[in-house]
């Protein structure tokens, strides 16, 4: 396993990491969870990512319960959480969700109560919330900080604009700043980490811990016939998600990627995953799968790193088309 510098942190997670988004609503009993988090932790994986809204707070809690199984070190391993969507889904209450410092201080202690841990070490606002002042969530968070309760503080799809402004005002109060920032990243969705942060990257730091480098699995081809019984995109509830990603231009170009992984001797998924991390802005990318197979594949991806050399990835622009065009002036 690769570790990395989380940005300009001193904090080292693994290039690969597992999260529990699908994975843990799909599950009924702990055994498949509990297996999935060994098989990557005997891989080298070090951090394990969680939300308060995945199942609804049920994925935190299977998490808890697993860890305590397993009784690993608590400093051998990072933990995450992430707030502003809620729990309590359709009923939820005004102060039940978002970024005030209300929900944050609450959604916090729940989540140490759910996963069974006396700190998290970092703490996501999982989306930015426009009716909060920014001033308002950097207390909060450097809050939380310093009373031992998370470690480092980062965001989750937020604009590059929203970002530098966190960091403005951490700076003009002497508070801690976002360290890390949850972004898609994948073959089809460039622009954020490439264009948009880049000056951050550049004059800040800033870690990333990629979700859906897979696009959902649809970079492991396996939707290129059609949709097989039992994957995602077959799930009642993620109908919204078949019918953004599952656009048959989108299908063509994974078909040519596809015969292009044949011809590098290497799988599909391992070669998306390669690509991901080969971006050295990348901090890890979160693994999901609901099978132990499907991880012990997607971990191969260390293996085809070296060969991410810059004709390869022209090559897979060419074949993709999802290049991020920058115009200057
Ligand atoms: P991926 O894009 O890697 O998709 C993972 C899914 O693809 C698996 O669950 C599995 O689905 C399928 N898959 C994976 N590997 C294979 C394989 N080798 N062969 C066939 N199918 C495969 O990641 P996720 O979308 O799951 O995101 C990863 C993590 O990122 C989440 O768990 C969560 O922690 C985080 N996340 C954060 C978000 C945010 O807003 N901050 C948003 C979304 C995710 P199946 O078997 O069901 O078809």
């Amino acid at each position: 396993m690769e570790y990395r510098r989380m940005g300009k942190s001193g904090l080292q997670l693994s290039v690969l990491s597992f999260g529990s988004w699908v994975t843990f609503a799909r599950q009924t009993d702990d055994d498949i969870n509990e297996r999935l988090m060994a098989q990557a932790y005997e891989a080298g994986v070090n951090f394990f990512d969680n939300a308060e809204v995945y199942a609804a707070g049920q994925s935190e809690e299977m998490m808890g319960r697993v860890l305590k199984k397993l009784n690993w070190d608590r400093s051998s391993y990072v933990l995450s959480s992430k707030a502003f969507f809620g729990w309590k889904g359709e009923g939820k209450k005004p102060n039940q969700h978002g970024l005030s410092r209300k929900h944050l201080m609450e959604a916090c202690d729940e989540a140490l109560q759910r996963l069974q841990t006396e700190y998290l070490d970092l703490y996501y606002c999982h989306r930015a919330d426009p009716t909060v002042p920014i001033e308002e969530v950097v207390r909060t968070m450097n809050t939380l900080i310093q009373q031992g309760k998370i470690f480092y503080w980062g965001t989750s799809e937020w604009t590059a604009a929203e970002i530098m402004e966190a960091h403005m005002v951490a700076k003009d109060l002497g508070l801690e700043g976002p360290a890390v920032e949850q972004p898609e990243y994948n073959l089809f969705n460039r622009r954020k980490i490439e264009v948009d942060y880049a000056p951050i990257f550049r004059n800040v730091g800033m870690g990333t811990t990629i979700w859906s480098p897979l696009a959902s699995g649809i970079l492991t081809g396996k939707y290129n016939n059609g949709i097989p019984e039992g994957s995602r995109m077959s799930l009642n509830d993620y109908e919204w998600l078949k019918d953004r990603a599952l656009v048959e231009e989108k299908i063509a170009r994974v078909r040519d990627l596809e015969k292009f992984a044949q011809e590098l001797g290497v799988s599909l998924p391992t070669l998306s995953i390669a690509w991901c991390i080969s971006n050295p802005n990348v901090t890890t990318a979160i693994l999901g799968a609901t099978k132990v197979d499907q991880l012990i594949e997607n971990l191969k991806a260390l293996e085809v790193l070296p060969l991410m050399t810059a004709e390869v990835k022209e090559k897979i622009d060419e074949i993709m088309g999802t290049k991020p065009i920058v115009i200057r002036n």
